[in-house]
């Protein structure tokens, strides 16, 4: 094989038989394999000369190390490097590995295998146990470890998962091994729809345990139950929302990748934080008093130290201002020594009414009204008005309602008789 360098021979051949161009991603291939492989497939009438073909491109071009070969040097190359045999895998074996094995055909067989997993072509990958985890802020803010107890299926340890103790099985009867069902609907003279499911006897395995070759732990079922404490380590600064994934820790099953338990962070409602990002806000009102003469209190922080927070002599706080405090907000996930910031929102919360003598005390040393722009004779040519109390937003709910209703029975109207119409639009 040495010293003999391969001669440059055509290699487009399997991009022509699968329909994709050169630079088709894995993902092209697959889905142009699927495709052709269904279409050509000898048991649906196709050619199996073709059906061949399509396997024997799809295998090289799925392999990266084989398409860079045969990229390079062509189909020879291949065959030269296999060993001179000619590169033949059975099609048929290429196509179950692909579909999932068992019997070859039916929409549902298809969907149920979606694309092939990724990470192992024959092996199934089992699901993803997700569970919520509800922590408070102040988990999220100091960080803590969950003790989770939960029971998850493990092989059975008797019999290594086999359901017998002999280790043997027959093929089920119901469905001669192959673990799905076809049945037949007639929809006319000259229809039929052919359905295919798990069979029911054996739950889609395709086998069958005899009575007396059960196993005695696990029931024939091959896996048990366990129970598990999960130490679930909750990180300064994780994020409403962030997953924690215990890698290969679901319910384990004979033949089958075992999937993960993720937990997904829920925070609880805070009573006086809210968080935004890596920054906290909380709300605080202040009586007029306060907030024109000063104010300080306390705030107690999410890991129980104490805040001291105070105006600065004279200064004035305006309703709906806000103040900012650095590093006084969330730790930074994996950056725990760094903190947002911690913002305050103050209400300010005036007075309903003031005597006369209190009006006369503040008008003595607030700064002055602004000046009367009018003269006496001018004002007495104005008319009148009366200020009345409102909610305004009840009120623009309440006519926001009434809109609707009004919009509502004019349609009805206009769903109505003629008449009913010609009155509306007087
Ligand atoms: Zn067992
Ligand atoms: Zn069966």
């Amino acid at each position: 094989m040495f010293g003999r360098a391969p001669k440059k021979s055509d290699n487009s051949k399997y991009y022509d038989v699968l329909g994709v161009s050169k630079n088709a991603s894995q993902d092209d291939l697959k889905k142009a394999y699927r495709k052709a492989a269904i279409k050509n497939h000898p048991d649906k009438g196709g050619d199996p000369e073709k059906f061949k073909e399509i396997s024997q491109a799809y295998e090289v071009l799925s392999d990266p190390e084989k398409r860079e070969i045969y990229d390079q040097y062509g189909e020879d190359a291949l065959k030269e490097g296999m060993g001179g045999g000619g590169g033949g895998h059975d099609p048929f074996d290429i196509f179950s590995s692909f579909f999932g094995g068992g019997s070859p055909f039916g929409k549902l067989v298809m969907s149920l295998c979606g694309g092939g997993s990724s990470r192992g072509r024959r092996q199934r990958r089992g699901e993803d146990v997700v569970h919520p985890l509800k922590v408070s802020l102040e988990d999220l803010y100091s960080g803590t470890t969950k003790k989770l107890s939960l029971s998850r299926n493990v092989i059975c340890s008797k019999c290594n998962g086999k359901g017998s103790k002999s280790g043997a099985s027959m093929k089920c009867t119901g469905c001669q091994g192959s673990g799905m069902k076809v049945s037949i609907r007639h929809l006319g003279p000259s229809m039929i729809q052919q359905m295919q499911h798990p069979c029911n006897e054996c739950k889609g395995t395709g086998e069958s345990i005899s009575d007396r070759d059960r196993c005695t732990q696990c029931k024939g079922e091959k896996v048990v139950q366990q129970k598990k404490v999960l130490d679930v380590v909750v990180d300064k600064g994780m994020q409403n929302g962030q997953k924690i994934t215990f890698a290969g820790e679901a319910d384990e099953a004979p033949d089958t990748v075992t999937g993960d338990i993720v937990f997904v962070l829920q925070q609880k409602e805070h009573p006086k934080f809210k968080r935004k990002g890596d920054d906290l806000f909380v709300e605080h009102t202040l009586s007029l008093t306060e907030a024109l003469c000063g104010y300080q209190f306390v705030l107690t922080h999410l890991d129980g130290r104490h805040l001291l927070i105070k105006s600065n002599p004279g200064e004035v706080i305006k309703p709906d201002q806000f103040k900012s405090i650095s590093d006084e907000g969330m730790p930074m996930y994996q950056r725990g020594f760094m903190k947002g910031n911690l913002y305050v929102h103050f209400s300010v919360e005036f007075p309903d009414s003031l005597t006369l003598d209190q009006v006369k005390a503040l008008e003595a040393v607030l700064p002055p009204k602004p000046a009367q722009q009018m003269t006496p004779m001018e004002l007495d040519e104005c008319e009148e008005t009366t200020l009345h109390d409102v909610n305004i937003e009840e009120e623009m709910r309440r006519k926001q309602a009434q809109a609707q209703q009004e919009a509502y029975d004019e349609d009805e109207d206009m769903h109505g008789g003629a008449q009913r119409v010609q009155c509306a639009q007087q």
